[in-house]
C-alpha cells in the first residue's frame, strides 16, 4: 500500500534532478565526528598495530572535505602468499554505527590472535560522510553499497574497489559489516521511494541478527559459523509468517541470500566464496551498543575461523 504521507523533498512519482537532490544534501546535518570517533582511536593504536605487523594507509579522501575524511585501512605490512586474505569492512552504510565500531573492536581485541595465520585488510569506515551525518546515501544521493561496478558514480565504492584490486594476490574472505535498523523503515526507505519516484511500500524491520549471502554462491556452512558464532552473542532474527526476512527468503536460521554482483553490493567487490553481509539490529530493546559491537566482532572472528579450518 502506497504511504500517502509522502517524503518532504520533490513531488510524488517523480524522479528526484538535481533540484532535489541539492534540497536533501542541504537537509543533512554533521551529528557527530569521523575524525574523534575513527581517525583519533585510530592514530592511537598506531604503535600497538605496527607491532602486529600492521599498518594504517589512507586509500583515498571523498572530496566533499578530503581533509576531513581521509579513507583508512588497516593493512598487513607483509603478505604471505601461504595465508589467506581476509578483507573486513565497516560504514560501508556511514549510518550503521557498529559496523564501525565492531571493525575498531576487531583490531583492538582479536587482530592478535589472527594476525600470525592471515593477512588483514580492514577498511573501518567506507562512508565517513555518511558516518557523520548518520546517512545511507553519500552527499549525491548515491547509495554507495548499490554502487561496486565499474565507473562507480560513488566515490566511497570506487576508492574501495582500487584498494582491493592493489591487493595482488585476491582475497579469501570478506565480511561487510552491517545493520538494519528501525530508520531504514522511517527514514530511508521512503526517502528512496522518493528519489526513485516510486511508491513506498511499508516493510518490517526483523528483530535479531541476520546474514546475506550469495544468491549465485551460496556456501551455506560459512554463513552457519557465522550464526552459531553470533548467536553467543546476540539474538539471531527469526524468520517472519512467510518465512522471509525483509522479504527475502530465510534458507536457514538466519540467513538470507542476495545476487550480490548484480546489485552492486559491497560483499560482491573481492569475489572470494567466503563472503557475508551481517545485520546487525542496535534497535532491539534489549541490545546494547557494546553488545553489538561484539556481534560484528564475533562474525568476523567465526568468519576467519572456519575459513582456517578449509586451509
Ligand atoms: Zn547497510
Amino acid at each position: 500500500m502506497a504511504n500517502l504521507t509522502f517524503y518532504p523533498i520533490g513531488t510524488a512519482g517523480e524522479k528526484w534532478g538535481d533540484a532535489e537532490k541539492a534540497a536533501w544534501l542541504a537537509s543533512t546535518q554533521i551529528k557527530r565526528s569521523y575524525q574523534d570517533d575513527v581517525v583519533t582511536p585510530l592514530k592511537a593504536m598506531q604503535d600497538e598495530l605496527l607491532a602486529l605487523g600492521l599498518g594504517i594507509v589512507q586509500y583515498g579522501a571523498l572530496s566533499i572535505n578530503a581533509e576531513r575524511y581521509p579513507l583508512l585501512a588497516v593493512k598487513s605490512l607483509q603478505f604471505d602468499s601461504q595465508k589467506p586474505t581476509v578483507l573486513v569492512t565497516g560504514g560501508v552504510h556511514g549510518y550503521e554505527t557498529s559496523g564501525v565500531h565492531g571493525a575498531l573492536a576487531f583490531l583492538t581485541n582479536e587482530a592478535l590472535n589472527y594476525v600470525q595465520q592471515v593477512n588483514l585488510v580492514i577498511a573501518v569506515c567506507v562512508s565517513p560522510w555518511g558516518y557523520e551525518t548518520i546517512n545511507r546515501w553519500n552527499p549525491k544521493a548515491i547509495d554507495p553499497n548499490r554502487s561496486f561496478y565499474v565507473n562507480s558514480p560513488a566515490e566511497e565504492s570506487a576508492a574501495l574497489m582500487a584498494l582491493v584490486a592493489s591487493v595482488e594476490q585476491g582475497f579469501d574472505v570478506h565480511v561487510d559489516l552491517h545493520e538494519t535498523t528501525d530508520s531504514d523503515e522511517s527514514e530511508f526507505r521512503p526517502a528512496l521511494s522518493a528519489r526513485d519516484g516510486t511508491d513506498y511500500e511499508e516493510g518490517t524491520i526483523p528483530d535479531g541478527f541476520y546474514a546475506v549471502g550469495d544468491t549465485e554462491n551460496s556456501i551455506d556452512a560459512f554463513q552457519k559459523a557465522i550464526i552459531d558464532g553470533v548467536s553467543k552473542v546476540t539474538h539471531i532474527a527469526p524468520a517472519d509468517e512467510k518465512g522471509e526476512i525483509i522479504g527475502s527468503t530465510v534458507v536457514q536460521h538466519g540467513v538470507i541470500n542476495y545476487p550480490l554482483k548484480s546489485l552492486g553490493l559491497c560483499s560482491s567487490v573481492t569475489g572470494c566464496i567466503y563472503n557475508t553481509t551481517t545485520e546487525v539490529y542496535p534497535d532491539s530493546p534489549t541490545a546494547t551498543p557494546a553488545e553489538c559491537n561484539l556481534a560484528q566482532v564475533a562474525a568476523i572472528t567465526s568468519a576467519i575461523d572456519f575459513v582456517l579450518l578449509q586451509h
